[in-house]
């Protein structure tokens, strides 16, 4: 067990230096920024999407060890999905990557707000290209409610 914490201390501390995925894209097709104010979090989350695939997606700010760490693994699951597969992304999708699973709620913030800005970037693409202001709406719901 506490081998596993090892490891994955290791993991949030070499995404942390080494983020995944991190930078801007030129003309993105949305783009969100949020912050967590709490911890001095604060990200913008860039994505191009083609035929409602990813295509690309790029992340950038500043943030602690463990929300740059969330944010590489959440945009390295989410590159190459449809935006249906994207909705469906779960937080312990990306909390399990880094055995985060049961993170005090003060650190959840920090973890989850790259997921709330992905799903605040995906309401705001289908509100604006896709003419469903029903799932716009669900998915708005689902970001503010994560944490
Ligand atoms: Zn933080």
């Amino acid at each position: 067990m506490s081998g596993n914490a090892d490891i994955y201390h290791e993991m949030i501390v070499d995404y942390s230096r080494n983020p995944i995925n991190y930078g801007e894209i030129e003309n993105p097709d949305v783009t969100f920024h949020d912050a967590n104010p709490l911890c001095g979090d604060s990200i913008d989350i860039d994505m191009k999407i083609d035929e409602n695939k990813v295509t690309d997606i790029k992340f950038h700010g500043r943030g602690c060890a463990i929300c740059m760490a969330c944010s590489s693994v959440l945009t390295e699951i989410t590159k190459g999905k449809t935006l249906d597969d994207v909705r469906a992304i779960q937080k312990n999708d990306v909390l399990g990557e880094l055995g985060l699973e049961h993170l005090q709620a003060v650190r959840i913030k920090c973890a989850l707000l790259s997921l709330k800005v992905l799903k605040s970037a995906l309401y705001t693409y289908i509100g604006k290209n896709i003419d469903n202001s029903e799932d716009a709406n669900k998915l708005k719901e689902e970001a503010a409610n994560l944490y």
